[in-house]
């Protein structure tokens, strides 16, 4: 495994949109691991193949300690609306109010080529969406609604988040 490097907002990288997974090799499972080490190291909740410099559709997110891969992933349906504060390991001065669906249904593929479906709410969902965006070349701050600037309102509105990361559940299968 190896660290790698975290693309910034002002690089191209982060604008392109990201190609499908065709081979469940070697290859991926390194960048795999390389990219659970890196957003280990860096503290981030979500990281994106794009945000290490590899334009593949993969996702990594965790969520209650649990780490979770999505290759080529899709949301096949989307319900409801939430709007958290959110952040970005390649933006790291930036928070953001943004709006997202509540509760979204996620299919994608596992490391080995097989797909699964997911449930995802609360949290889960926005680092989710926030993630798959990263795929297709978008940012946060083009989709945010609000600068959070206050350090205060910046700690309420993290607070406010975590309460909701605590409540909610979802299922895999
Ligand atoms: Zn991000």
């Amino acid at each position: 495994m190896a660290l790698r490097r975290v693309v910034t907002a002002e690089e191209d990288t982060l604008r392109k949109k990201s190609r499908e997974v065709a081979a469940y090799d070697d290859k991926l499972w390194v960048l795999l691991d390389d990219t659970h080490q890196t957003m280990d190291k860096f503290g981030g909740v979500g990281l994106a193949a794009p945000q290490v410099g590899i334009l593949r559709r993969v996702i990594i997110i965790e969520d209650n300690d649990t780490k979770y891969e999505f290759i080529n992933p899709v949301i096949t349906s989307m319900k409801g609306k939430q709007r958290e504060v959110e952040g970005c390991l390649s933006m790291p001065d930036e928070w953001w109010y943004v709006e997202r669906p509540d509760k979204i249904h996620v299919r994608a593929m596992n490391r080995y080529g097989k797909e699964f479906n997911t449930d995802a709410d609360g949290v889960f969902a926005i680092a989710i969406c926030h993630e798959i965006d990263h795929l297709n070349g978008v940012l946060f701050t083009d989709i945010g609604d609000e600068r959070v600037e206050d350090e205060q309102e910046l700690e309420k509105a993290k607070r406010a988040r975590n309460r909701k990361k605590n409540k909610h559940k979802h299922k895999r299968r």
